[in-house]
């Protein structure tokens, strides 16, 4: 199958929409006519850019309100399909795309409307052109597939064929089973698109909500299923109405739509059992085991004062790098790298971020194929300098330009620790920090669908759905993936992201100089224990307020004296039908960043209904009460 994408899924003009198709590594496109029409040049100068682009024009879509009109209006939309015929031939397209006709005037009947396409088939085979018939969702007769794949059949033209769009069949949850029934080469184009499950008319979701295959909540692999059976080779072709990508950069959402289908055709190989046709494997998708360590960026100045909290907080320092300005600390099953080298990524990192997490690396089955995967899928690898009998981990590039290093258990990447840094024979200052139980990155909003596609394309991973949550300034959309914690540890992340500029996610951004890592959650047994330590040691926490506790009270199976010890120390609570969770926060350094500790008692969220308390004491804290010399 041909991976393509319609023009109305990316922003800018008709020319940047074109480069940044091709640039992605499309080399087919549908046209959407609200940006031929907008375009200055005509249909031939438009032809020949997508030629000197190498991209070929499916069609230029749609054609509407043809089917079931009364006489004279029957004859007049035969003839404006001649006009329409002129226009592909002049871009070199064979394929006109009719939707299901909205008019108020069209009449319904299978066999009217399949004598219509017989008609428009005829007129269309004497200038060697297809026809193609898409059922609209909310089409006014026919807003089926099988009511258009009936009309096709009856109209008995080899050049009139279908069009599936998966969003149209989704959306009305039409069962798929008659699609395996449709034979291949009657089916002249396949659109793509991923949504939301949402509670809207189906014309308001389809314009503002589509997504990418991946992005959404429905069964593609289970469509794409379906397709394969019928033997179908034609583009596989992105049509995303999305107010996000509208408003993001073309570039990045036109890649995403090819990573996305590269994405989909893997999954639908996989629950098929059958080869896509034109279409390789993808190296297998592995869940994350843990999270190897994470590197800090700092420099020389800060560096000091950082090492100091990383002493507070109960960490050692283990390891002293063999070559450079890196020590490596450790508590429980936790690693922390601080990199204050003056050469290398973490030093270009700091430059522009400040003190950061400049990189995360991940312990998952295999590096050397979890890089394949990750190259297929159009990520982008990293390598960094390194000396002589030093480690090259292998990374991808992740968020905001920082890196996502991968490790395994071969003895060349386990033993990074052993043969990058010398022993410092620290001793243990545990405060019972255990492990990392999960890692906040925050991030334009526009943006999360493509990190979400990221991470949940490289590893087996699991969505939850979005959620919003209320800051003082504005609502933040809170998106969690979690990957291989049924085995283990694994990964658990949270992207963060608001259209307001005034909420702590988005001012994080805008004093870190773009989007990364704002927190990490370190896991604990006894929170209060590890609390009373880091309290005695003046790590400032961040107050929460009296209310809080009160309401505590009121709604909380806690006894009294419990909701007391958690007042003391500023600790919030919830629970879930699987679990307790007790999270407190540190106040942020300079920058943004914070910590939390959590204690994870079965329970399966992230403290979602505490965020709004913990938002507005962070908001109260107007600029960020930095931790001492940081
Ligand atoms: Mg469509
Ligand atoms: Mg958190």
């Amino acid at each position: 199958m041909k991976p393509s994408i319609a023009t109305v899924c990316i922003s800018g003009n008709l020319t940047e929409k074109l480069e940044a198709i091709a640039a992605a590594g499309f080399r087919a496109v549908e046209i959407f006519e609200n940006d031929l029409i907008a375009h200055p040049g005509s249909p031939a100068e438009v032809r020949r850019i997508c030629e000197d682009l190498g991209l070929k024009i499916i069609t230029c879509q749609p054609f509407r309100d043809f089917e079931g009109l009364p006489e004279p209006r029957r004859q007049h939309a035969l003839d404006r399909a001649e006009r329409k015929f002129d226009l592909l031939q002049e871009l070199d397209s064979d394929l006109l795309f009719v939707c299901s006709s909205l008019s108020p005037e069209a009449q319904g009947g299978i066999g009217r409307l399949a004598t219509d396409f017989a008609e428009l088939g005829s007129r269309a085979a004497k200038r060697g052109m297809r026809i193609g018939y898409e059922a609209l969702a909310w089409g006014r007769h026919v807003s089926d597939y099988r009511d258009a794949w009936e009309v096709v059949r009856r109209a008995e033209c080899d050049n009139v064929g279908l069009i599936l769009d998966s969003f149209h069949i989704e959306a009305r949850g039409l069962d798929l089973g008659t699609i395996r029934n449709i034979p291949g080469d009657r089916i002249f184009l396949v659109q793509i698109a991923d949504a939301p499950r949402l509670q809207m008319d189906p014309l308001s979701w389809s314009r503002h909500w589509r997504c990418l295959p991946g992005q959404g909540d429905f069964d593609l692999p289970a469509f794409m299923d379906a397709l394969l059976a019928t033997g179908y080779d034609g583009p596989l072709s992105l049509e995303i109405f999305n107010d996000r990508f509208r408003a993001g950069s073309a570039r990045s959402v036109a890649r995403d739509g090819h990573r996305s289908l590269i994405w989909l055709m893997d999954e639908a190989r996989k629950r098929s059992g059958r080869p896509v046709p034109g279409f390789d494997a993808l190296p297998a998708a592995a869940p994350v085991r843990a999270v190897e360590f994470i590197e800090f960026a700092v420099d020389e100045s800060g560096r000091a004062a950082f090492e100091n909290l990383l002493g507070q907080l109960g960490f050692a320092r283990a390891g002293q790098h063999r070559s450079k300005e890196v020590s490596l600390w450790r508590q429980g099953r936790i690693s922390i790298v601080v990199n204050s080298d003056k050469e290398g990524f973490a030093h270009s990192y700091q430059i522009t971020h400040g003190t950061s997490v400049c990189a995360i690396a991940l312990h998952v089955p295999d590096a050397r194929v979890a890089i394949a995967r990750a190259t297929a899928l159009l990520d982008t690898p990293h390598s960094g300098a390194v000396g002589p009998g030093e480690i090259d981990i292998p990374a991808v590039r992740g968020l905001g330009g920082s890196l996502v290093y991968l490790v395994d258990d071969t003895p060349s990447l386990s033993r990074w620790a052993e043969i990058d840094f010398l022993p410092t024979g620290a001793p243990d200052q545990s405060i019972g920090l255990e492990a990392i139980d999960h890692i906040s990155q925050s991030m334009q909003y526009e943006e999360m669908l493509t990190w979400l596609l990221f991470y949940t394309s490289l590893f087996s991973a699991q969505k939850t759905p979005s959620q919003a949550v209320v800051d003082p300034g504005g609502v933040v959309q809170s998106q969690v993936i979690e990957s291989g914690i049924a085995d283990g540890e694994g990964l658990r992340l949270v992207l963060n992201g608001s259209q307001s500029h005034r909420t702590l996610s988005a001012r994080f951004i805008t004093d870190f100089f773009g989007s990364g890592v704002q927190h990490i959650a370190l896991a604990t047994r006894d929170i209060r224990a590890t609390l009373r330590h880091l309290v005695a040691r003046g790590v400032p926490m961040l107050p929460i307020p009296q209310n809080y506790y009160d309401d505590l009270e009121t709604r909380s199976d806690l006894p009294t004296e419990d909701i007391e010890a958690l007042k003391t120390l500023g600790i919030l609570y919830d629970r879930d039908e699987k679990g307790s969770f007790f999270h407190a926060y540190t106040v942020a350094l300079e920058g943004g960043f914070f910590l939390e500790i959590v204690e994870r008692n079965g329970y399966a969220g992230y403290g979602a209904a505490n965020a709004g308390v913990r938002l507005a004491a962070q908001s109260r804290i107007a600029t960020p009460d930095v931790i001492e010399g940081l």
